[in-house]
């Protein structure tokens, strides 16, 4: 969590930082034990897979008597996913799901009857959804559907989140092997650490990452601009984007790379 998102968490309760990798912008996941976690804390949270900076936990951190509850709106079903190691799992539909305007949650269900009081009932507590089978208030039955559109489309078209998983490390294996490869760009995070979904590079002259982003444009290749808070370039080759895609990046970043040497 970074301090901004610490800042205002501590408005509903007290906010325990158990790891920062803030020292080198986030391009880490900080190795957390169990003594850094506040004793009289409830639950554990991380974000799972960094959108932004492009990290991603591959074990999930030391939580023994605490409940466990992640974030996995850029990482759920691009690979295999043992849902019973958390107690709350929550996902935005827009990134491997379907449209905006829905969101996933899985929730241990002894976990409903722990919600605090003191918050405004029915719509901010997730019991109510359970109880009218997240029908309590109008769904968004158009998103809904294309998400069972999706979920049909993994099972019998790529063939489960097994074959979803190996198509997903083709497509990062082929864009990280150029990066590490290139003598123009690089990705900037711990290759232990690195998102199989979300990959951030740069050629470390602004000037040139402005230039590549239009070129890029120019050609068909659309949003690789970095997110606004780190500049840069970011390749988002979630589900949707087939292994295709990111072989015609990768062409293109080694013509622009020979063009300019
Ligand atoms: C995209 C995303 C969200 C939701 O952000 P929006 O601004 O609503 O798109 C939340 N958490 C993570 C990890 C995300 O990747």
């Amino acid at each position: 969590m970074d301090k901004e998102s610490h800042r205002r968490s501590e408005k509903l309760g007290r906010v325990h930082l158990a790891g920062d990798s803030s020292d080198k912008t986030f391009t880490y996941i900080p190795k957390i034990t169990q003594e850094d976690l506040d004793p009289d804390t409830d639950y554990v949270y991380i974000c799972e897979n960094n959108t932004i900076y492009g990290t991603k936990y591959k074990n999930l951190p030391p939580h023994e008597g605490k409940r466990l509850i992640a974030d996995l709106s850029s990482c759920i079903f691009t690979e295999p996913l043992d849902v019973t190691q958390y107690d709350m799992i929550f996902a935005g539909a827009q990134k491997n799901l379907g449209p905006a305007g829905v969101t996933l949650v899985i929730i241990k269900k002894d976990l409903l009857d722990e919600q605090r009081d003191d918050i405004p009932s029915a719509m901010l507590d997730y019991k109510t959804y359970v109880d009218h089978d997240s029908m309590y208030n109008t769904p968004p039955t158009y998103g809904i559907y294309m998400v069972g559109l999706v979920c049909k489309w993994l099972e019998e078209q790529i063939g489960g989140l097994e074959n979803m998983e190996k198509i997903n490390q083709e497509k990062a294996g082929l864009l990280y092997d150029y990066l590490d490869n290139s003598k123009m760009f690089s990705n900037p995070v711990a290759v232990e650490d690195r998102s199989l979904v979300n990959i951030p590079f740069v050629t470390g002259d602004p000037e040139l990452d402005k230039e590549f982003i239009a070129k890029a444009k120019e050609a068909g290749f659309e949003n690789l601009k970095g997110h606004r808070t780190v500049g840069g370039m970011r390749a988002s080759i979630y589900n949707a984007m087939p292994v295709e895609g990111v072989k015609a990046l990768v062409d293109f970043m080694k013509a622009f790379e020979e063009e300019h040497v």
